[in-house]
């Protein structure tokens, strides 16, 4: 699966959302009333009964029930005499999940019927759909393009693809022509969202399910699943699977069942709820009914329904060393702990992952994470703490193998996807050329730590905007010429380790600084004038501005 093409579909049970996927790779408008049957116009006070009655949750990841978020909407329309919007958030940020763009690629009708349910319940101004992929937005104009009814209330939207762009606030923020960042502070949709209106936000499959909700009734919706959360649910199972594909479950099936159709060895364990999400050892991730509270109490979260088994053939530490990087540069860089906490979990996991870290830099990782907690503008710093936490607790086989062995043997295959860099510049380190003098590190130490023999050691993430400027700066100020800002995008290391311009260990670093000469043209920096221009915690004094 990449990012803009029609994902794979498989279903286990009766299918619903991805009824008539078997036999056709769209359903069409001329399809869609052969393939689900009339859509059924429901009054508000009919609709959000049904949503209560089987207590549908969103299906992008915070699960908040859909008849509230009606409720809330309503009174805030009333209250300031305001049409609502309804504003389908289909930007799936999260690189593991495929199902939004799944369901737009391959039955649009489906959510935006559910949208126009919606609408027409609310008498809703108009319906906007975020996307953040070009090929969403062509598959659902050419859907609107086939229903002239459909278009003249639903427009589509492109948005920035970033990992915190699925963030209600955030999502509102770019549908509105800001930055896609979310706001640092409470904002409710339904009482502010598109154009300041009282807007119905949700994502993508949330809709498809109101869609089927509504043809069904309440009765016939809850027929399949468990009693508590019925209905079925959408998986985007990848990472290690030979088959990786949306799949679509009735709810308290055990997670096996999904994990064996799509091919997953998932010996080492399994990510689920995506990189907001929770690690399971595979002994339980067989067993766990898939459900928001079955995957709750055995330690994980269903959140937006990405599975991430991990096979034996790749570092698991590796693997979560990269992805702790790409979360680190995904920051929206609002607020202290997730600007330099992030990078900083990150700098420690990338150091146990290459066994020269030690004990030192789990603990690092350990309590930096803990740090962050709590104290995010939003809700990213939180998500991050979970993944990383849970991968501590769950590969602590393979952590011991890169403490005491300095490695686990197996190479980091980027098995967990992380989008190609767009654009973005990472900090690269020319090896025959650096000196190891430290003057980098000084300059950006949010993206460069030094090595126990003070060597620097970039960070592979990409420079966030609020560094790029200290980034620049350590690049000019290096006098060997050797850090440069470059554009390449991210590959897994063939001999394990999770990043470039991460050495593979102490040793092949003391063999460039003994073979470290001085060239011509090149600044000598001595030790002296390093600690002229730092003061005594080693900061830099007067060069940072
Ligand atoms: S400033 Fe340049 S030469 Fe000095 S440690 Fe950094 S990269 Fe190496």
């Amino acid at each position: 699966m990449t990012a803009t093409s029609a994902p794979d579909v498989l279903c286990i049970g009766q299918p619903r959302l991805t009824s008539g996927l078997d036999r056709m790779p769209r359903v069409g408008a001329d399809a869609f009333g052969s393939v689900f049957g009339k859509l059924t116009r429901r009054g508000l006070p009919e609709l959000i009964a049904m949503a209560q009655q089987v207590d549908l949750r969103g299906r992008g990841g915070a699960a908040f029930p859909v008849a509230r978020k009606l409720a809330a909407v309503v009174r805030s329309a009333s209250a300031r005499g305001k049409r609502p919007v309804v504003l389908v958030n289909a930007a799936e940020g999260e690189p593991g999940s495929a199902k939004d763009l799944m369901l737009l690629l391959r039955t649009p009708y489906l959510v935006l019927g559910g949208a126009v349910v919606v609408a027409n319940a609310l008498r809703a101004s108009e319906v906007v759909v975020a996307v953040t992929d070009e090929v969403m937005a062509s598959s659902v104009r050419a859907a609107l393009r086939r229903a002239p009814e459909l278009r003249r209330l639903i427009q589509v939207v492109t948005v920035p693809r970033r990992f915190v762009t699925g963030e209600g606030g955030a999502l509102v923020n770019a549908v509105n022509g800001r930055a896609a960042l979310p706001p640092g502070r409470k904002v409710r949709a339904s009482d502010s969202g598109v154009g300041g209106q009282p807007t119905l936000l949700s994502n993508a499959e949330t809709f498809a399910q109101l869609a089927v909700l509504a043809m069904l009734g309440a009765a016939g919706y809850a027929s399949v699943g468990i009693p508590g959360e019925p209905g079925t649910l959408l998986l985007t199972v990848g990472g290690s699977s030979d088959r990786p594909a949306v799949v679509e479950v009735p709810s308290g099936l055990p997670l096996g069942y999904a994990l064996d159709l799509c091919g997953s060895s998932a010996c080492d364990g399994v990510l689920v709820g995506g990189y907001h999400g929770r690690w399971l050892p595979a002994e339980t991730a067989y067993d766990v009914p898939v459900s928001r509270a079955g995957l709750e109490a055995a330690g994980g979260t269903l959140g937006a329904g990405v599975v991430l088994p991990l096979g034996p053939g790749t570092c698991p530490i590796g693997e979560v060393a990269r992805v702790a990087a790409y979360l680190a540069g995904e920051s929206s860089g609002q607020c202290g702990p997730c600007k330099l906490g992030l990078p900083g979990v990150a700098r420690s996991l990338a150091a146990v992952a290459s066994g020269s870290g030690g004990l030192e830099a789990l603990d690092a990782a350990r309590r930096t994470a803990a740090a962050v907690r709590g104290r995010g503008a939003c809700g990213h710093p939180d998500g991050v703490f979970r993944f990383v936490q849970s991968a501590l607790t769950v590969f602590t086989d393979d952590i011991a193998a890169h403490l005491f062995r300095g490695g686990c043997g197996r190479p980091v295959r980027g098995v967990l996807p992380v989008p190609a860099a767009n654009g973005d510049q990472r900090l690269a380190l020319d090896w025959t050329r650096c000196q190891g003098h430290g003057l980098c590190a000084h300059v950006v130490p949010e993206l460069i730590q030094l090595d126990e023999q003070g060597y620097p050691v970039p960070l592979a993430m990409p420079v966030p905007p609020w560094l790029e400027r200290d980034a620049r700066r350590a690049v000019e100020m290096c006098p060997a010429l050797a850090l440069r800002l470059a554009s390449a995008a991210p590959v897994a290391d063939e001999r394990g380790q999770p990043a470039r311009g991460l050495p593979a260990s102490g040793r092949g670093q003391l063999s460039l600084r003994a073979g470290g000469r001085q060239r011509d043209g090149d600044l000598m920096v001595t030790e002296e004038w390093i600690a002229d221009l730092t003061d005594a915690s080693g900061r830099l004094r007067a060069i940072r501005d």
